[in-house]
């Protein structure tokens, strides 16, 4: 399948991956809305938020709520997050991803290597 996200979660194509288990990879999105801005991908191909398992669904919470406590240690002045999913013909690439926005919608201020830096220091 020729698809982006299974090809990051094979290491096809390279990432700037903050986390990664059994079950799902936490990267940073490529093109930020935000400093911080991540998503949470399962390994497993999942089209879209309609088709997501039970316990898949537990897990990337569980990773959200994890990632939530990385983000306010690691990160200066966090008042709050968006956590977003697009769908139809919002969704452009169709394999689920649940982003994270630190601070929410247009607060990018720093590149994406020195974010990378903090977060994994
Ligand atoms: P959407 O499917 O509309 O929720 O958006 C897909 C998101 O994936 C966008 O925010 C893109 O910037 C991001 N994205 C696309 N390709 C990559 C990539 N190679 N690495 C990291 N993020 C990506
Ligand atoms: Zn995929």
């Amino acid at each position: 399948m020729d698809c982006i996200f299974c090809k990051i979660i094979n290491n096809e194509i390279p990432s700037k991956t903050i986390y990664e288990d059994e079950i799902v990879k936490v990267i940073l999105d490529i093109n930020p809305n935000a400093d911080g801005h991540m998503l949470i991908i399962p390994k497993n191909h999942i089209d879209d938020f309609t088709k997501l398992d039970d316990n898949t669904l537990l897990h990337i919470n569980k990773i959200a709520n994890k990632m939530k406590d990385l983000i306010y240690n690691k990160l200066d002045n966090i008042k709050g997050l968006v956590l977003l999913n697009n769908y139809g013909e919002f969704q452009e690439v169709k394999h689920y991803h649940l982003h994270i926005l630190p601070n929410g919608f247009n607060t990018k201020t720093k590149e994406i290597d020195e974010i990378y830096n903090e977060l994994i220091s």
